[in-house]
This record gives structure tokens, sequence and C-alpha cells, in this order.
């Protein structure tokens, strides 16, 4: 099983609501999780992995991944089986040779995604080392960071990140910083004070959320979270049908409920606060627009990009 990976003030958190709360379900470990249903890797990364640490999906960006480390194991994740690997939980050293001449010879790349794991795992030498080599690509505009940092070791953001933030920001065209929260009690004061510090770097700031069962799965707590991030100035921009993950089967819902619920917002909430609802095709097909035919009943079936079917349960 997936190892319990959640900084102490989170524990407390979790003991706070029983363990029956949304932050319980998410990050601590579930006897529900032994069920052998779902993949390994539900989104088929390793089909697009064109080099150690580099996936390349999308024509105009790639993920770049030097870390599997984060700061929780989240039980719904659909990494979380890498998780479960020790060896994989060590920062590795990515063969930057190798990734600087792919991104030099593909100038259709304009963007660069830092996942993981999570970036912020990086120390703040290793993150300017790598971010000074990137600087050396002239089409690479775009730098983009997935984070539950701020939420889970909001101290992880101090003076010196901040300033990298500040700098890289002035350098590329832009900076977003993707803040990944699915329920509004992760929020709280401190969550508050470093997303204000990130702000003032001049980065974008953008949410990401993932749809689960017993979690976030109701009209009322997708408007609180949606409506709350946009107070913050944080723009919801995404918002994920759980991926088929081995051991998350506890989290899926059906298509039809997350259109339901989508449709729900629509009358809560105005269009730009309602991120775009998005589903992994299983396979490594990519991501496509989960709401495509929200008018009708799901038909068994996705698009993907070349407009080929794949099944969906
Ligand atoms: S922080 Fe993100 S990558 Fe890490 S376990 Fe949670 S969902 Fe997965």
């Amino acid at each position: 099983m997936t190892p319990l990976i959640l900084p102490n003030k989170w524990i407390e958190k979790c003991q706070g609501e029983n363990g029956m709360g949304p932050l319980s379900k998410q990050f601590l470990p579930d006897d529900q999780e032994s069920n052998a249903e779902g993949y390994y890797d539900p989104i088929g990364d390793h089909n697009h992995q064109v080099l150690d640490g580099l996936i390349h999906r999308y024509q105009n960006r790639v993920l770049f991944m030097p870390t599997k480390v984060c700061p929780v194991a989240c039980r719904y994740c659909f990494r979380k089986h890498e998780i479960e690997n020790e060896k994989d939980q060590q920062l590795f050293s990515p063969d930057m040779h190798s990734i600087l001449h792919y991104l030099k010879k593909h100038d259709e790349i304009n963007e660069l995604i830092f996942s993981g794991g999570d970036p912020f795992s990086l120390s703040d030498e290793k993150l300017q080392d790598y971010l000074k080599q990137f600087k050396t690509i002239p089409h690479l505009k775009w730098i983009r960071f997935h984070t539950r940092y701020p939420s889970m070791i909001p101290n992880r953001f101090r003076e010196r990140l901040l300033n990298i933030l500040t700098e890289t920001n002035n350098y590329f065209s832009g900076v977003s910083i993707v803040l990944h929260i699915n329920h509004w009690d992760e929020w709280d004061q401190e969550v508050q004070d470093c997303m204000d510090k990130i702000s003032q770097t001049g980065c974008n700031l953008l949410s990401q959320t993932v749809l689960l069962k017993g979690v976030n799965d109701d009209v009322d707590s997708l408007t609180t979270l949606f409506s709350n991030l946009a107070f913050h100035i944080i723009r919801p921009y995404y918002l994920h049908h759980p991926d088929l993950i081995r051991g998350g089967k506890h989290f899926y819902l059906s298509l039809d409920t997350g259109r339901k619920l989508m449709h729900q917002l629509r009358d809560k909430l105005p269009g730009w606060m309602i991120p775009q609802y998005i589903i992994d095709i299983p396979g490594g097909h990519g991501k496509v627009p989960a709401t495509n035919s929200d008018s009708q009943l799901f038909q068994g079936y996705l698009i993907d990009r070349t407009g080929k079917t794949h099944p969906y349960p």
C-alpha cells in the first residue's frame, strides 16, 4: 500500500475530522485501496516519455519531472504506485545535456511544466540551476509549476524561492503556479499568507482540482472552492475527472455525475469561475474536455484529439 506521507499539522487536521472528512479521505490510508481494479499508469505517461524525466505528449509543451518526491501522498494520485517504490522516492539527476538538445531541436515547444512529484521538493539551488539552463532555449516562453506545497508546507516559500520566481517571471513571457486544491477545508490563514506572497512575484495563479467521490462531488463544495479561489485571485483552471488508478476505485465517479455537477455549477457561478472539466483518456490518448456532450447521456466512449473513439466505463 502507498505509505502515509503527511505533514504533522495535517495529521491533526484529519484527527479533527475523526478520519471522516474530505481531508482524511484524501490523505489517510484506507483498506479500500487493496481493490485491484484500475491501472498502474492510468494516463499512459510512459508512452510519451521521450527521455528520462521528460514527457512530450502535446505539441507545444513538455513535462519536466526532476523529482518524484511530494510533501504528501494523496491516496487518489495517478502516480501513487511510483511513491510505493522507495527507489523512486529519491531525487534523481536527469541527463540535462540530452534534455536541452531535445528542447533545442523542437522549436514548437514553448512551455515547460515542472511536475513530479512536486517540483518545490527541489532545493532552491537545484531549481535555480535548472531554470538557468532552460533560459538558453530561445523558443521557451512559458514556465509552469504544479504544486501542493503552498497548502502542505507553506513555509517552503521563503525569500530566496520567492526571488527566484520573480526573476523567472521577469525573464520568460510568464510563469504560472498551479495550486493543487480539492476542497476549501484545505485552506487556512497560512495558505492565504503563502499565496499572497507568491502573488507578489507577479506569477499567474491558477488552481487544479480532482473531482473525487466522497470528497468534493457535490455542488456546494465545488461552488465554495471555486468562488473562494477566485476571491483570492486564483483562477480555477482544471477540474480533473478522477483517473482510473489501481487502488483508487473508491474515488471513481461516473462521467454523467461529473457532467451534472458542471451543469449545476453554471447556475451558481459566472463562467470565468468555472474550471475546464477534463478527462485523461486511459492508455495515453491525452486530455479531452469531459463536458463535450453534457446535454446528452454519456454514450460509453471518449473521442481523442485525432477523432478516434475509446471505450470508457
Ligand atoms: S501532490 Fe500531486 S503528485 Fe504528489 S501525491 Fe499528491 S496528487 Fe500526486
